[in-house]
C-alpha cells in the first residue's frame, strides 16, 4: 500500500505556526493556478489571503514563470560580494526609479532573503550609521504597539511586546513601544531619553499581523516629524503594505512620508521565490563609505541578490505596472470596499474596515490569537472553498491581483456568513 503525502509529511515535517499536537493534518495541494489553490483530493480553494500575502498576480503565472526559467539557464546563483548580474541591477533601478519618483531620497537597494531580514538589515544599518556618525548611545528602538516584523531575533524585539513573541523578550534588545496615533506618547519616548534612539519602525498606515489595524496618515507626519525633531530615523517596513495593497505602490505615500528606510519582501517576486529589499537613503549608504573597510556593512547571505529570483522580481514589477493589473488594483479596491460596507451593516460585525486591496472585519467575541475562534473560522471558511486566516476573532481578505469581481464578491459572502454563524462553524 502507498503512504499518503500526509503520512510522509506527518512523519518528516514540522510547519510554521502550527501546534501538532492538535493532530490537525495539512491539506494536500496538487498545484496552483491563479487565485485557486488545487488540492490532492480534487477540491479547490480560492486563495484569498494570496498565500500570506506573497502572491500578486495570481499563482504560476506564465510571464513570471518563464523570466524564472529564462534565467534559471543562464544564471541560476552567483556571489553577490564582488560579483554582479542584470537581474539586481535591472530591479534596483526599477524600485529607486519609483521610489524617487515618490519625493523620498531612497537610492540604495541591499538584497536579502525574506521579511525579516530585510528588517534585520534596516535595524543594524540604523544603529551602524547612528554609531558612525559618532553617535553609539542611540541604540535604542522605538516600536508601535500591534506591530509584527517578523521572527528573527531583531525583529522580533520590534513586534507587540505582549504578542505570540512574549516568550522571547528575555533575549531581545530593549524597545519602546507606542501606541499608534498616540503622538504625545511618542514626542515622551524621545524627550526621556534624548539621544538615544537609532530609529522609529513602523507599518505604515495597517499593521498586518497584528490584526490588519489601521491608523491615520496625519499621525503618521507627526511621527516622522518628533523624529527628525529627536534624530531618529524613521524605517518603514513594507513588507505586507507594498505592492498597491493599500491601493498606492507605498503605503507610506498615503502620508507623504520620506522614510530613512524602506523594506520590501513577500510581494517582490510577485509571491513565486524568496527576495527581500530594503532601501536606504544616499545618506545613509554614504556614512558607511570610507577607506577603512571596518565601516563597511558586515551583513550578506548566501542568496543575495539570486539571479533567477530578481528576475521574477522584474517580471512581476513590469506586470504589477501593467494597465491591466493597474485596473484590476481599482476595481478590486472597489469591490473590497462594497463588501466591506456590507460586513459593516451585520450585527456581529465589529470594525469593519478597507484600505485598497485589504479588508477586514472583528468578529464579537473571544479575541486573542489563541482563542479558538480563529481555527474554527478557518475551518468554517475551507468548507466553503475560501483560504481565509482569521487572526483570532478577526477575519480579513488580502485577494491577488488576478481576482475577478465574482472572486472578491465569494470572498466577502463567505466572511458574512462566518459573521451569521458567530464563528461557531456551523
Ligand atoms: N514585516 C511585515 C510587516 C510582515 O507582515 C512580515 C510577515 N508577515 C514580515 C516583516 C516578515 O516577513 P517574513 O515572514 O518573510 O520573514
Amino acid at each position: 500500500m502507498t503512504t499518503s503525502l500526509g503520512e510522509r509529511d506527518r512523519k518528516l515535517l514540522w510547519h510554521p505556526y502550527t501546534q501538532h499536537g492538535l493532530g490537525v493534518a495539512p491539506l494536500e495541494v496538487a498545484s496552483a493556478r491563479g487565485a485557486w489553490i488545487e488540492l490532492a483530493d480534487g477540491r479547490r480553494l480560492l486563495d484569498a489571503i494570496s498565500s500570506w500575502w506573497v502572491n500578486l498576480h495570481g499563482h504560476s503565472h506564465p510571464e513570471i514563470t518563464e523570466a524564472i526559467a529564462t534565467q534559471a539557464g543562464r544564471l541560476e546563483q552567483v556571489i553577490f560580494a564582488g560579483f554582479t548580474h542584470e537581474p539586481a541591477v535591472a530591479l534596483a533601478e526599477l524600485l529607486v526609479a519609483s521610489a524617487v519618483e515618490r519625493g523620498t531620497g531612497l537610492r540604495r537597494v541591499f538584497y536579502s532573503d525574506d521579511g525579516s531580514t530585510a528588517v534585520e538589515v534596516a535595524l543594524k544599518m540604523a544603529y551602524q550609521y547612528q554609531a558612525q556618525r559618532g553617535a553609539p548611545e542611540r541604540r535604542r528602538f522605538v516600536a508601535l504597539k500591534g506591530a509584527y516584523h517578523g521572527d528573527t531575533l531583531g525583529a522580533m524585539a520590534v513586534g507587540e511586546p505582549s504578542g505570540f513573541h512574549a516568550l522571547f523578550r528575555p533575549l531581545l534588545p530593549e524597545v519602546d513601544f507606542v501606541e499608534p496615533g498616540d503622538a504625545p506618547a511618542l514626542a515622551r519616548i524621545f524627550a526621556d531619553r534624548p539621544g538615544r534612539h537609532a530609529a522609529l519602525i513602523v507599518e505604515p498606515m495597517v499593521q498586518g499581523a497584528g490584526g490588519m489595524r489601521m491608523h491615520d496618515a496625519a499621525w503618521l507626519r507627526e511621527a516622522e516629524r518628533l523624529c527628525r525633531d529627536s534624530g531618529a530615523l524613521l524605517i518603514c517596513d513594507e513588507v505586507f503594505t507594498g505592492f498597491y495593497r493599500t491601493g498606492r505602490l507605498f503605503a507610506f505615500e498615503h502620508a507623504g512620508l520620506r522614510p530613512d528606510f524602506i523594506t520590501l519582501s513577500k510581494g517582490l517576486t510577485g509571491g513565486t521565490i524568496p527576495l527581500a529589499a530594503t532601501l536606504a537613503t544616499q545618506e545613509v549608504f554614504d556614512a558607511f563609505v570610507s577607506d577603512d573597510r571596518s565601516r563597511a556593512f558586515m551583513h550578506g547571505h548566501s542568496f543575495s541578490a539570486n539571479p533567477i529570483a530578481c528576475a521574477a522580481g522584474v517580471a512581476s514589477w513590469k506586470l504589477l505596472h501593467s494597465p491591466a493589473c493597474q485596473k484590476r488594483i481599482a476595481a478590486i479596491s472597489t469591490a473590497t470596499a462594497a463588501g466591506v460596507a456590507r460586513l459593516a451593516r451585520h450585527p456581529a460585525a465589529r470594525r469593519a474596515r478597507q484600505l485598497g486591496t485589504i479588508g477586514a472585519v472583528d468578529i464579537e467575541g473571544a479575541p486573542g490569537y489563541f482563542s479558538t475562534l480563529g481555527p474554527r473560522l478557518y475551518e468554517a471558511a475551507l468548507r466553503r472553498g475560501v483560504l481565509l486566516r482569521p487572526l483570532g476573532n478577526i477575519l480579513y481578505a488580502v485577494p491577488p491581483y488576478c481576482a475577478t469581481d465574482e472572486e472578491i464578491a465569494l470572498i466577502y459572502e463567505t466572511m458574512e456568513r462566518l459573521l451569521d454563524e458567530g464563528g461557531s462553524g456551523r
